[in-house]
C-alpha cells in the first residue's frame, strides 16, 4: 500500500464521486461495495427513485467535470405545487430569478454515471459484492465478505474514506476509538414510494416542472417529476397513531384515507394498493457524530458521517460538497492526511448539523405552514426584502438551495430574518401594509453584508 493509495467503503452518489475527485489526483482507489453494480444488474437503486438537486450539489459535479452529462437527466422544479383537499393547486415560485429553481435527477442515472467516470481513470476498481464488515485500525486492515461466494478476507489499508451510508461500518470503527458521540435519532416517520404513470403520448399528468405537496398537518404526499413524464410519488406519515403506517394496514384503510385527503391524487395513482402493500417502508433518522476522522488514517463523508432527513434535499448536495471540500484539503496539503482529515471534519461538521436541523424544520413548513397564511405571507415579504437589500437579506430557502455559503451562516442568519420578518408582519394581512422604514433599520442593524459565494 503506497500513500497514493485510497481505500473508499461504499459506490453510492457520494462514494462514486470522491472516487472520481481521488481519480484526477493520480490516487489509486480500491472501491468496496456491498451492492451488485447496478450498470449490469437489475437491482433498485435504494432509497427515493429521483432526488432534487441544487447549487450546492452540481458545483462540486461542475468541478468533477460531469455537468454535461448530467444536464439532460435533469427535470426543471420551479416552485412548490401545493394541493389542498378540495383539489385546488397554487404554485409558490422557489425563488425570484430565472435561475433559481432545483431539479429532479434520477439516483440510479446519476450513480451509474459516476461510477463509470470514476473507472474511466483507469486508477479506480470497484468491488461489487463487497462489505466491509470491520475495520481494524490497530493492524490497519479492513475485513471484507465477499457476498457471492460468502468468504471473508482481510485487506490491508493506509488510508480508508468511509462513504458507506447512513449505517457506516466505517464510523463504528472510529467511534470505537475515540471518546466521541455518535447518535441516531429516529423521526418516528417513515415514506413510502408510489408512482404517478406518464399519461397519454407520454404527457406529465398534472404540472412538470414543480414539486407537487399535498401537505396535510401531520403527513403529506410529495411527488418529483421523471424525464419520461412520470411522477415519484412520496407518503410522508407516522410509523405509529391514529394516521400511520401501522394503522393504514389494508386495502379499503388505504383507499378511504387516500379518498379522504388526497382526492385529487388518487385517480393518479392506479397501482396505489400494490404499491402500498409492496413496497418497503422507509425509515427516517438523523445522524450525528464527531469526530468525523480518525488520526491520518480514516474519514467519513456523506450519509456515513451526517444521514438527515430528506425534507430540504440536500442529503446528497450535502454530501457532493464534504466530497469537495475533502478534495480541496488535498490540494492544498499534499500528503499531510492528519491536516487533510482533521480540516474536513472540522469545515463540515458544524455545517453537517445545521442542514440536519433545518431539514426537520422543512418537514414541519411543507406538511404544515405552506398553508399558513402568516407564512405565506412572511414568504412574499422575504423575497420583498431580497429585492430591495439584495446583499443584506436572503430567503433561508434561496441561502440553501441556491447559494454556496456556509449552512451554519444560512441557519444562524436565517434565525435573525426570522425574527426581523416576525416583527414585521405582527397584526399584518399584505405585504403593502409593511413598515418598510422599521425594515430597513432592523436589516441594516441586525444583518451583516452577505458574502456571495457562486
Ligand atoms: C426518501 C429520501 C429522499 C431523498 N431526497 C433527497 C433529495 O431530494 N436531495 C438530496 O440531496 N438528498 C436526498 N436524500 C438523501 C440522499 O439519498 C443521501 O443523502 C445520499 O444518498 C447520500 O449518499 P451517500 O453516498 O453518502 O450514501 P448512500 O447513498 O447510502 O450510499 C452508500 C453506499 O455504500 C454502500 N454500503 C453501505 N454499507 C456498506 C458496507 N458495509 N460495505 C460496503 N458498502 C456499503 C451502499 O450499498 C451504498 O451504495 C433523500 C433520502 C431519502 C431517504
Amino acid at each position: 500500500m503506497t500513500d497514493k493509495h485510497i481505500t473508499l467503503i461504499g459506490a453510492g452518489l457520494v462514494g462514486s464521486l470522491t472516487a472520481v475527485f481521488l481519480a484526477k489526483r493520480g490516487f489509486t482507489v480500491d472501491v468496496y461495495e456491498r451492492r451488485p453494480d447496478m450498470r449490469k444488474e437489475n437491482i433498485s437503486a435504494g432509497r427515493s427513485i429521483n432526488l432534487a438537486l441544487a447549487n450546492r450539489g452540481i458545483h462540486p459535479l461542475e468541478k468533477a467535470g460531469l455537468m454535461d452529462d448530467v444536464w439532460p437527466m435533469l427535470t426543471t422544479m420551479k416552485g412548490r405545487m401545493i394541493h389542498d383537499k378540495t383539489g385546488q393547486c397554487h404554485l409558490q415560485p422557489y425563488g425570484q430569478r430565472p435561475e433559481e429553481v432545483i431539479y429532479s435527477v434520477p439516483r440510479a442515472d446519476l450513480n451509474k454515471l459516476c461510477m463509470t467516470a470514476a473507472e474511466q481513470h483507469g486508477n479506480v476498481t470497484i468491488h461489487f459484492n463487497h462489505k466491509c464488515n470491520r475495520v481494524d485500525f490497530e493492524n490497519n486492515t479492513v475485513e471484507l465478505e465477499d457476498t457471492l461466494t460468502n468468504t471473508v478476507f482481510e485487506k490491508p489499508f493506509t488510508r480508508i474514506i468511509g462513504t458507506d451510508g447512513s449505517a457506516s461500518s466505517v464510523r463504528e470503527a472510529i467511534h470505537e476509538r475515540t471518546s466521541s458521540h455518535n447518535f441516531v435519532e429516529p423521526l418516528g416517520h417513515g415514506y413510502k414510494e408510489l408512482t404517478i404513470p406518464r399519461g397519454q403520448q407520454n404527457k406529465f399528468q398534472i404540472e412538470e416542472q414543480a414539486l407537487h405537496i399535498w401537505p396535510r398537518g401531520g403527513f403529506m404526499v410529495i411527488a418529483l417529476p421523471n424525464k419520461d413524464g412520470s411522477f415519484t410519488v412520496t407518503l410522508f406519515m407516522p410509523n405509529e397513531g391514529p394516521v400511520s403506517f401501522s394503522e393504514i394496514n389494508n386495502e379499503q384503510k388505504l383507499k378511504d384515507f387516500f379518498a379522504q385527503e388526497f382526492p385529487d391524487a388518487l385517480p393518479l395513482l392506479p397501482n396505489l394498493v400494490e404499491e402500498y402493500f409492496e413496497n418497503p417502508t422507509g425509515n427516517l433518522a438523523t445522524v450525528r457524530c464527531k469526530p468525523w476522522h480518525y488520526q491520518d488514517k480514516a474519514i467519513i463523508i456523506g450519509d456515513a458521517a451526517h444521514a438527515i432527513v430528506p425534507f430540504h434535499g440536500q442529503g446528497m448536495n450535502c454530501g457532493f460538497e464534504d466530497a469537495w471540500e475533502l478534495t480541496q484539503q488535498i490540494d492544498q496539503h499534499g500528503d499531510e492526511w492528519i491536516r487533510i482529515f482533521s480540516n474536513t471534519d472540522s469545515q463540515r461538521y458544524t455545517n453537517g448539523n445545521a442542514i440536519a436541523d433545518m431539514a426537520i424544520e422543512n418537514y414541519i413548513e411543507m406538511r404544515d405552514s405552506v398553508n399558513d397564511p402568516v407564512f405565506r405571507l412572511k414568504k412574499e415579504l422575504s423575497f420583498e426584502l431580497e429585492k430591495r437589500w439584495p446583499t443584506l437579506f436572503i430567503p433561508r430557502y434561496s441561502m440553501v438551495m441556491f447559494h454556496r455559503l456556509p449552512y451554519s451562516e444560512a441557519q444562524a442568519r436565517g434565525k435573525i430574518q426570522q425574527e426581523i420578518l416576525s416583527q414585521l408582519v405582527e397584526d399584518k394581512t399584505q405585504v403593502e401594509q409593511v413598515d418598510f422604514k422599521l425594515a430597513e433599520k432592523l436589516i441594516h442593524d441586525k444583518l451583516s453584508e452577505f458574502v456571495f459565494t457562486h
